[in-house]
């Protein structure tokens, strides 16, 4: 997954570098047929090979400006490659490192592959709209650490009723996250059940093992709305474990948000669910309630 995505970037990025130098080329060639241009550019580039020949510096500043002078005349633009990132000429590697050009093509696809829409930064969030905007801010900067940590506790569990700003906290980790170079993947529970259901009445192996695959191979796995959907005892909730207890025995990190609180999610599930969830060693579960006030208001 990771070298593909690189791959796409890599080859979004030299594709614009190609792009310049073929329309150089093809500047360079209609120029080329100008006797003038034609003369103060291989004054030009003589004197830079006779240059490097020798190891010399001497300045052709004025060669230069002289045949771009004549290319304005001729109403052509320049013969040198216009990149899109003069950093590393659309390279994507600066000296062996990836240039800020390569990172935000990686985030861009990271995006779009992670199934988030949008994204809110932790930076921007503001506490005056929660009625108790002082524990929201303690919420926020607690998981802004998460994101930058270890990963120690796995489980991360958003409890709350709507509107409490779970959606909100979740984009801004994901944020985050994908700016830490992490590849995070979103899913509903209507989604991830779904999927549960399928594999449960496929009779084709490969294809049982193919629907969970997603979920038990994420980096970071966000489980949006637990508890919204609709459980078959015996089904839902052995998959679910499934997925929970994998991730958990491979230290691979899954956010939950729910409406549910861990009496409910003991309830809806079982015993090994919850025990999977909740867990003081592993687990961070946070009671998101912070009422928003433009809510309040309507
Ligand atoms: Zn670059």
């Amino acid at each position: 997954m990771r070298e593909q995505i690189l791959n796409e970037a890599l080859s979004i990025i030299n594709n614009r570098g190609n792009q310049a130098e073929i329309k150089a080329l093809e500047n360079k060639r209609k120029a080329l047929e100008d006797e003038r241009f034609k003369g103060l550019y291989q004054d030009y580039t003589s004197s830079m090979i006779e240059n490097a020949k020798q190891g010399k510096k001497s300045d052709l500043s004025t060669k230069k400006s002289a045949y771009e002078k004549r290319l304005k005349e001729l109403k052509i633009d320049s013969v040198e490659p216009d990149y899109f990132c003069k950093k590393c000429n659309d390279s994507g590697y600066i000296e062996g490192k990836k240039c800020q050009c390569l990172k935000d093509e990686l985030n861009r696809i990271i995006l779009r592959e992670s199934g988030f829409v949008s994204l809110e930064d932790f930076d921007n969030a503001k506490f005056d709209i929660f009625e108790n905007g002082e524990y929201m801010k303690k919420v926020y900067s607690k998981m802004k650490e998460w994101c930058g940590s270890n990963f120690d506790k796995t489980v991360i569990l958003l409890s709350g009723g709507t509107g409490v700003g779970k959606t909100h906290l979740s984009k801004c980790m994901a944020n985050e996250l994908i700016k830490k170079g992490h590849l995070v993947t979103l899913t509903t529970a209507f989604k991830m059940n779904q999927d549960f259901l399928k594999s449960y009445s496929s009779r084709d192996l490969e294809e049982k093992q193919a629907l969970l695959e997603k979920y038990l191979s994420a980096e970071i796995l966000f489980i949006d709305d637990l508890g919204t959907e609709l459980v078959q005892k015996g089904i839902t909730v052995n998959f679910l474990y499934q997925v929970l207890n994998e991730r958990k025995s491979n230290k691979m990190p899954t956010v939950i948000t729910t409406n549910l609180d861990l009496k409910d999610i003991r309830d809806t599930y079982d015993e090994r669910i919850s025990s999977r969830i909740i867990d003081k060693q592993t687990s961070i579960c946070l009671q998101i309630d912070g009422k928003d006030l433009r809510l309040n208001k309507k």
